[in-house]
């Protein structure tokens, strides 16, 4: 099935001194269950695909369409709904609210969707990436490698459909990056989450089974990594 397609979308960003042109025709697209990294050099326009992809934006040109639904057709309202109940997203500085717990940070998507059962899937989760012990403690308390955690416990309580994560262990020492990449990859295989991620860092990027090279706002090249094949999803 596929998750996310785009085609030939563009960002020009307007009002500086010039326009700015972050995405110049990119097409890419993600079946279920795939783990794509996007690397390449600073202002290539890797944030400006995610945040594309992730529907915090709108393209100038081209066409987003995720499971099947064309973004040009959504209106800003439905365009959040749909953003809330079916993206989950990871970022380099975790972003978890400080006034709220680990245990309340996790079960917040599914609160913001008003689900039930929050409480005891966040709880669920929390256990699932080892913050079992933590529930109670708020994200000052952690380390970066325990934030990051439960930031992803966060982005894939409402079984998003699709995980953006920009630079997830871009502010994580070795160790800690290797446990948020293994976490990843393990969500990718068990869940079949499928992951869109940006890196600098070819660690990181060494998990995904595709490497898109983006430069100036376009496609350089793109590498599959046979070490990783990409996990058998059904086809329903
Ligand atoms: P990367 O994530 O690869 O570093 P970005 O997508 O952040 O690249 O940036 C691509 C280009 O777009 C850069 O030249 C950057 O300065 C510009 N840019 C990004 N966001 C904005 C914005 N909100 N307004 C104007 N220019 C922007």
């Amino acid at each position: 099935m596929l998750v996310l397609q785009a085609d030939k979308v563009c960002k020009t960003y307007r009002g500086g001194e010039a326009p700015v042109e972050a995405a110049r025709g990119i097409s890419l697209s993600l079946q279920a269950g795939d783990f794509v990294a996007i690397m390449g050099p600073s202002g290539g326009g890797k944030s400006t695909l995610l945040h594309l992809c992730g529907a915090m934006d709108r393209p100038t040109a081209g066409t987003l369409r995720i499971e099947n639904v064309s973004l040009a057709e959504l209106n800003d309202d439905e365009l959040t709904k749909l953003r809330r109940e079916r993206i989950g997203f990871v970022f380099q500085f975790f972003n978890l609210l400080p006034t709220l717990t680990v245990l309340e940070n996790i079960a917040l998507p599914l609160q913001l969707a008003r689900k039930t059962g929050a409480e005891a899937k966040a709880q669920e989760l929390a256990a699932r990436v080892g913050l079992g012990h933590r529930l109670q403690h708020y994200p000052q308390q952690l380390s970066g490698g325990e934030m990051q955690r439960a930031a992803m416990a966060r982005a894939v309580i409402h079984a998003p459909a699709l995980l953006i994560a920009d630079e997830p262990t871009g502010n994580l020492d070795s160790e800690n990056g290797a446990r948020v990449l293994q976490l990843l990859s393990e969500l990718n295989r068990e869940l079949k989450l499928t992951i869109l991620l940006a890196t600098h860092s070819m660690d990181t990027a060494a998990a995904a089974q595709k490497i898109i090279h983006l430069r100036d706002g376009l496609i350089e090249r793109e590498e599959i990594q046979s070490s990783n094949p990409p996990c058998q999803v059904a086809v329903s």
